[in-house]
């Protein structure tokens, strides 16, 4: 972790000082070819591991439950918390925008708001439908998670079903599972390189002057997020666990750090899976499935974002949305994050589902495009936070965390 830090540190200082320069061949030729290139191996890599990775470790975990009905009532415990969060989280952040009330009398200058598109919502039963794969070859080699999770989970319980003659599979599904975790520490050894060329990119490109015409929607998002990670994420740990918000939070860092750096919950899962397991005592059996679950159906940070972007862009464009308004950009918001992987950028396409749905103009967004690579950042890693909340709630409920390992500081540790 400490590399880890490292590297982002340098590659922040590096990232702003490249920028400010603004020497033209270094940025293209250096930051956006050389370190985009770097960048984006880590990134693959990492991605490299999470389908496979998912497969065999849920394999494991349904058949380390052993009971279908225990399955379920982790499935339908960590759904109903996931829709909790984040639903909550998007309530908060539209009553602080509504009461900080960003955007009012910003003057629409010079703002290029060609080639922003909206995107049709998928209807809730085609969301549903979708769920189960038509065909499992083709749910893995496009790593849709939600379908490679029902797959996984009905040929889990058809494991169970078989009994004994199921043994030499599962030894070898435990064995594959063991595989990729060391997969995991082999891609970790790069970490800190990855990240210090993923974020000093990002710096370079992103200069400070690109934030001060959106300085209120930035700083109300900031925020916002901000209560959510260690505010409502933190009481609904304490409230449903009963477990110490402190632990968690120096626990989580490793995977906070991943998401920040990959701007992707789903590149992150090797990391989060490690942290809620290794770091955290929650035992495989829950966490297999709770976390790659999460960084699918669950973005409380996207949602606060959502929130926060629509009283910003009806505060621009004068309109009023009145609570039907808002109850409408809440439903969405919570709608849309389901079957939506976790991929970067991809809540600015949400967020034009949800402007058509409450009328505002789509070319809003152009506003803050800009700004969006830093803000999902930071909402990715709120994002995966909420992840790991849940998924230890629920191991904890469950009697499936070890609280040995959770209290222990150095858990998790041996190989770092
Ligand atoms: N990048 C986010 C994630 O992977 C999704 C988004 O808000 O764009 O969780």
């Amino acid at each position: 972790t400490t590399k880890v830090m490292i590297g982002m540190g340098a590659g922040l200082a590096l990232g702003l000082i490249l920028n400010a320069i603004g020497n033209e061949a270094i940025n293209t030729h250096l930051v956006g070819g050389f370190f985009g290139m770097a960048g984006a191996m880590f990134v693959n890599a990492l991605q490299m591991l999470v389908v496979p990775l998912v497969f065999f470790s849920l394999i494991c975990g349904v058949a380390g439950i052993g009971d279908v009905r225990i399955l379920g009532r982790v499935g339908g415990k960590s759904f109903g918390l996931y829709l909790a969060t984040t639903a909550t989280a998007i309530a908060v952040a539209i009553l602080i925008a509504l009461l900080v009330s960003p955007g009012q009398g910003f003057v629409m200058d010079g703002v290029d708001t060609s080639g922003v598109t909206a995107r049709e919502a998928p209807s809730v039963w085609q969301t549903f439908a979708n769920i189960v794969p038509k065909n499992p070859v083709a749910a893995f080699a496009n790593a849709e998670m939600l379908q490679i999770i029902f797959y996984t989970i009905v040929l889990g319980i058809a494991v169970l079903m078989l009994g004994d003659r199921s043994t030499p599979f599962v030894d070898a599904c435990d064995y594959m599972n063991a595989l990729m975790m060391k997969l995991v520490d082999v891609v970790m050894a790069f970490a800190p390189y990855g990240v210090f060329f993923l974020i000093a990119k990002t710096f370079t490109e992103q200069g400070i002057g690109l934030f001060v015409p959106v300085l209120t929607y930035v700083l109300v998002l900031v925020g916002a997020l901000l209560l959510h990670l260690f505010g409502t994420l933190m009481l609904f740990l304490k409230l449903f666990s009963g477990l110490d918000p402190f632990t968690f939070m120096k626990k989580i860092r490793p995977a906070q750090i991943f998401a920040f750096s990959t701007a992707s919950s789903n590149a992150t899962i090797p990391v989060t899976l490690r942290c809620v397991t290794e770091r955290m005592g929650a035992r495989n059996s829950v966490a297999s499935f709770t976390v790659p679950f999460g960084a699918t159906i669950n973005m409380d940070g996207t949602a606060i974002m959502q929130g926060v972007a629509t009283v910003f862009l009806a505060n621009v464009y004068g309109v009023d949305l009145g609570i039907g308004g808002y109850l409408t950009v809440i439903g969405m918001a919570v709608l849309a994050s389901i079957g939506t992987a976790g991929v970067p950028g991809v809540g600015m396409i949400m967020l034009t589902m949800v402007l058509s749905q409450v009328g505002l103009p789509i070319e809003g967004i152009a506003l803050i495009l800009g700004v969006d690579r830093l803000m999902d950042m930071i909402r990715t890693a709120v994002n995966i936070t909420g992840d790991a909340v849940v998924s230890v709630i629920v191991a904890k409920t469950e009697g499936q965390l070890d609280m040995a390992v959770y209290a222990d500081p150095q858990a998790g540790l041996d190989e770092d």
